[in-house]
């Protein structure tokens, strides 16, 4: 299984189109997306069917995350550390003028 099916188009739903079908899934960032599922059919048949993925989320294969690539996950780090370096600045900021308030030296 490829992943969690979510819901299928119209013409997948009411077997309008039999050629393909068109399911939307939620997948798991860790987890290789396959080319080929194998189907078992009636009979105890079975029968490989290629896969063909429209449109797939970036994946962070890093943090295995969803939203950004790798090659973007240092930007990223750096950004949310960049923003705890002002938090940190903006505490001592209010840690000094409390001190200050108070007539310490800082
Ligand atoms: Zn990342």
């Amino acid at each position: 299984m490829v992943g969690m099916p979510l819901f299928m188009d119209g013409a997948t739903a009411t077997g309008e189109r039999i050629s393909y079908a068109r399911v939307f899934i939620e997948i798991k960032a860790n987890k290789e997306l396959p080319n080929k599922i194998r189907l078992q059919l009636e009979e105890g048949d079975e029968m490989d069917v290629d896969i063909a993925y429209e449109w797939i989320s970036p994946i962070c294969k890093n943090r295995k995350t969803f939203g950004h690539v790798e090659h973007l996950c240092l930007q990223r780090r750096f950004g949310f550390l960049r923003l705890r370096i002002q938090k940190i600045k903006l505490l001592i900021l209010i840690i000094r003028e409390t001190l200050f308030l108070k007539g310490m030296e800082f």
